[in-house]
């Protein structure tokens, strides 16, 4: 028989890359891409760990601790927790350094940094709220510190907030604000116009201010109308829009700190530079949720009307001081839990001398492995726990051993296909010379392990038109090989030895070749292409070298040449907004989606670089980015002249990103009673395949990828005990290392709507209603899609309107202070290209639903709410970055200059009135008439204070980007401004609402929902 659940070692298997060895026979279903769960060993059969667990059978003297009590602990009464650092203590290597796979009792040299996150040196003692008590459940009768329920929120977010009319004042019709709706839109006037009352707060144009009187939960509030006795009485136009909520004030106000060991409090909003302290749970970088208390059973989250959802952003940008701990496993791997799999944490609780450790997410106990053993004291806490960042930190990342790698060995380092598109018009528009030109000085910036000379990526080149070519840069060749295969109905590798080569010893082969390819194909009058198979020639090319990496794509045309992937022009604009057009966002065939699923299995990736002058069906072509989680560019009718600086800039961002390969993420979830899953995720959402129920596959991913997960209860919660969550992330990192990252969280619970409503995560509910109708995009009308959003806000905010807040005057309009801005951000989604366009092509559209499907949290808000930055009266002294202002036209001024910064286009926006010496300073040019903003491309530097402050001001800008922002000059009423106006999210344009209609036509909505 194999080794029973104790101190058994994990089994080597043969099948291919695993997910982590089963302990207790926990069976997974096959995945059919070789992630294999090694067979059971006992014969035992547990269902996978979201699935509700069974009892195991007993092991010899286990005792299960009481369920209902948390987790046992040391000695009882009176007890007090003395500081952890008695007795020997070593201190551990710093942040971002690796630790060694010790076991205990080695000796590390001190840490020369002292970061406040290090456990205290040896005398010092933790201050009383930090995580040495934060990990350990109280014993019996005891009460949690603060990080359980029973959390006093802060006053700023619970206190009832009042909109918006004067001091006493009735709402003014502001006509200019809010233009008459236009005839036949279907928004309501509002129902009573939206008048002060006794409790209003608010000054005409003062911030948001705070009742004395405070209710249980945060209210937003609108008064109420004052005549709402007689409700048929048409009523003027209602809200005074300086009074409304909105992100500028909101970013204002924000706390600049968060404090992860606080259980039940939300984080800063994304956009605020904010850092994080006590690192108790992982940071909101990595990890937000829709609720910080989560419902106690499936009876309270259905009154919320919310979602429970998480958002993970699994390699996403950290300060550097926050870099995370790396803790080698080799040679046994990482200590998990035998029942659930959840990898060691320090949540993790050591019973039984430290022999055994209790399992946070399953109370399942599992035997400590020989090699990992160490004493404990009698709080349980072992001897050797500052020494182990898995212990100590709520994010970390372990090299593990070849038991997580695809059939047992070790992975070879990963490579780049680069496959170009030599076509007529690829020749033509510059992209084959400019990404010649490029390709080199990029590669010698390909991320590289710290301290070393050399990237150990490896790259190979492909060219295709009618038929694909590949290049041989074997060393021993004089010059770079071509070799054609024109038969491309079976597309086959000619050649492996000499395909692959690093690019610091191939210099001068890949200098040739780049020199080469625009001058072989520069009179090429193909203008058919085979796409599909070149794409699936690189990817072969990485399947036989039996190496993980990315196929970087650049294609201008629709594939029409007769071979496999050939596609139609089946461009149809007049679908858009229109019942059809759902058609026009489904793959056309599904050559790409297979062929995409193939490269997940084999750990390859597909970025898209687009460059087309026509339709290119990227909803089809596209299926190669969203199965394996890469990304697409899109350069329409590129210019290599005027585009060619932006696609270098995203090429090279592209290359130079924290990346991982051949990844599986899955996360685990808290078990309640009876050890059944008492939540568990169930409806994923983000651009990645999936072949089971749990684990999200990935060919690639990288810091600009999220991915939101629904979470829905099975059981009852219990009241005083956190709830766990564990996202696992497997990958292959840039130097073939196998490494798992791991991010810890725990919650408190609410026990009622008031609770959950008191922690809501606006960014969170933002995200995962906008990645769900991304993803029914191709399966919906964009109309019923729209209704369906609009009608879950209203209940949610009729929801918190009925539980929370039921003393209110039936007409006021009351919104929860942590969804205040919600209406404000959904009614930009609504109004977006995305969800009503229908002046962009069905192409543009595809690309959008692609980045709205995995787009980061900050990336996102700054597309529903552009930043606009004041240019005309900089403190040029200063180099901070102007203070952005709201984004509606009725902020800028004649005299003023602004940028608006979408995500994807920085728009200058120059007002008639400006002075001169501020055009002279920064554009060279005298009079607003002489100003011909289709001439210009980029601002150039000019040596004067002003211009560079400007160019500060755009680095600054860019800086936070994952991808090059396209500069637009617009002149005030000049034929561009329209579309400018566009991205004006508070005002009308285009007949679309404006954010006061639109808050309107939700309170009604709200008051019909109520009655
Ligand atoms: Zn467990």
């Amino acid at each position: 028989m194999p080794p029973s659940s104790t101190g058994q070692q994990f089994p080597a298997s043969s099948q291919g890359l695993q997910m982590p060895p089963s302990s207790t026979g926990q069976q997974f279903p096959p995945s059919s891409q070789g992630f294999q769960m090694p067979p059971s060993s006992t014969g035992q059969q547990f269902p996978p760990s979201s699935q509700g667990f069974q009892m195991p059978p007993s092991s010899t003297g286990q005792q299960f601790p009481p369920v209902s009590q948390g987790l046992q602990m040391p000695p009882t009464t009176g007890q007090q927790f003395p500081p952890s650092s008695q007795g020997e203590q070593l201190l551990p290597p710093g942040r971002g350094q690796q630790y060694p796979s010790s076991s205990q009792g080695q000796q590390y040299p001190p840490s020369s940094q002292g970061q406040p996150l290090l456990p205290p040196s040896k005398g010092q003692k933790y201050p009383p709220s930090a995580q040495g008590q934060q990990m350990l459940p109280p014993g019996r009768g005891q009460q949690y510190p603060p990080l359980s329920q029973g959390q006093q929120l802060p006053p700023s977010s619970q206190g009832q907030q009042t909109l918006p009319p004067g001091r006493g004042q009735q709402f003014q019709p502001s006509s200019q604000q809010t233009p008459p709706l236009p005839q036949g839109q279907q928004l309501p006037p509002p129902p009573h116009g939206l008048a002060s009352s006794q409790r209003q707060q608010f000054s005409p144009q003062g911030p948001l201010t705070q009742p004395q009187q405070q209710s249980k939960g945060g209210l937003a509030t609108f008064p109420p109308p004052m005549q709402s006795q007689t409700p048929n009485r048409p009523q003027k136009s209602a809200i005074n829009p300086d009074a409304m909520p909105n992100p500028i004030d909101e970013l204002k106000n924000a706390r600049t700190e968060f404090q992860t060991h606080v259980n039940g409090v939300s984080p800063p909003p994304v956009m605020m530079n904010y850092s994080v302290k006590e690192a108790v749970n992982c940071s909101p970088r990595f990890l937000r949720s829709s609720m910080y208390n989560i419902p106690i059973s499936s009876g309270v989250m259905k009154d919320t009307k919310l979602p429970l959802s998480v958002c993970i952003q699994p390699l996403n940008k950290i300060p550097p001081q926050d870099q995370l701990p790396i803790v080698n496993t080799l040679p046994h791997g990482p200590v998990r839990c035998n029942r659930c799999r959840a990898y060691m944490n320090p949540f993790m609780y050591f019973i039984n001398n430290g022999q055994r450790f209790l399992c946070n997410l399953c109370n399942g106990h599992t035997d400590v492995p020989q090699e990992y053993f160490c004493n404990v004291d009698h709080r349980g806490i072992r001897a050797d726990k500052d020494m182990r960042p898995e212990l100590n930190f709520p994010s970390y990342e372990f090299i593990v051993n070849q038991d997580y790698c695809r059939n047992n060995k070790f992975p070879e380092t990963p490579a780049y296909v680069f496959v170009i598109d030599v076509s007529y018009n690829s020749i033509q528009s510059g992209m084959v010379n400019l990404l010649c030109r490029s390709l080199l000085p990029l590669l010698d910036n390909l991320p590289r392990v710290d301290g070393a000379d050399d990237s150990d990526i490896r790259v190979g080149i492909i060219t295709y038109d009618k038929s694909i070519q590949f290049y041989n840069l074997k060393d021993s060749l004089v010059t770079p090989q071509m070799l054609v295969v024109a038969d491309t109905e079976d597309v086959f590798i000619p050649l492996l030895d000499g395909f692959f080569v690093k690019p610091a010893e191939a210099k001068s082969m890949l200098q040739s070749v780049a020199e080469q390819i625009p001058a072989m194909f520069q009179n090429s009058r193909h203008t058919e292409t085979v796409l599909g198979q070149a794409v699936k020639a690189g990817f072969l090319a990485l399947k036989e070298a039996e190496r993980c990496g990315k196929v970087f794509l650049f294609n201008t045309s629709l594939p029409t040449a007769e071979a496999p992937g050939r596609l139609k022009n089946r461009d149809d604009r007049k679908s858009l907004g229109t019942d059809k057009e759902k058609n026009l966002l489904q793959p056309q065939i599904p050559f790409y989606k297979n062929l995409a699923k193939e490269c997940v299995k084999h750990g390859v990736g597909v970025d898209l670089f687009l460059f087309p002058n026509g339709y290119t069906d990227v909803a089809t072509i596209g299926c190669l980015s969203s199965v394996t989680g890469g990304s697409i560019y899109k350069y329409s009718h590129f210019k290599a002249a005027q585009d060619g600086a932006r696609f270098c800039s995203d090429l090279s961002a592209n290359l130079n990103r924290a990346v991982g390969f051949d990844a599986i993420m899955r996360l685990r979830t808290s078990a309640g009673k009876f050890r059944f899953a008492s939540i568990r995720p169930t409806d994923f959402y983000g651009n990645f395949h999936m072949e089971n129920v749990t684990d999200i596959e990935l060919a690639t991913v990288d810091s600009s990828k999220s991915f939101n997960i629904i979470i829905k209860h099975d059981d009852k919660l219990e009241e005083n005990r956190l709830v766990h969550l564990q996202v696992a992330l497997l990958y292959t990192s840039i130097n073939g290392e196998r490494r798992l990252r791991i991010h810890n969280i725990s919650f408190s619970v609410g026990a009622t709507v008031q609770d959950v409503y008191k922690s809501c995560d606006l960014e969170t509910v933002l995200s995962t209603f906008t990645k769900i109708a991304a993803y029914n995009l191709p399966l919906n009308s964009p109309k019923n899609i729209r209704e369906e959003i609009t009608s879950q806000c209203a209940q949610a905010l009729a929801s918190y309107r009925k539980h929370c807040s039921t003393g209110s005057p039936p007409g006021q309009l009351i919104l929860p202070e942590c969804l205040k801005l919600l209406p404000v951000f959904i009614n930009s989604f609504l109004n977006s290209d995305l969800m009503r366009g229908v002046e962009i092509s069905i192409d543009d559209k595809s690309w959008l639903r692609h980045l709205m499907n995995s787009m980061k949290l900050e990336s996102l808000l700054t597309s529903l709410y552009p930043r606009v930055l004041p240019l005309h009266n900089l403190n040029l002294e200063s180099s901070n970055e102007p203070s952005p202002i709201r984004c509606t036209r009725d902020k800028l001024e004649k005299n003023g200059a602004y940028f608006l910064d979408n995500g994807l286009v920085l728009f200058l926006w120059i007002g008639s009135k400006i002075d001169t010496n501020w055009l002279m300073n920064v554009f060279g040019i005298p009079s607003f008439a002489e100003l011909q903003p289709e001439s210009i491309n980029t601002i150039i530097k000019l040596d004067n204070p002003l211009s560079e402050q400007i160019h500060h001001i755009m680095g600054q800008i860019q800086a936070r980007k994952d991808r090059c922002l396209k500069l637009i000059i617009v002149k005030e009423e000049d034929r561009m401004e329209p579309w400018f106006n566009y991205f004006l999210v508070e005002d009308r344009n285009r007949n679309h609402p404006s954010y006061v209609d639109y808050l309107c036509f939700l309170h009604k909505q709200i008051r019909e929902l109520l009655e």
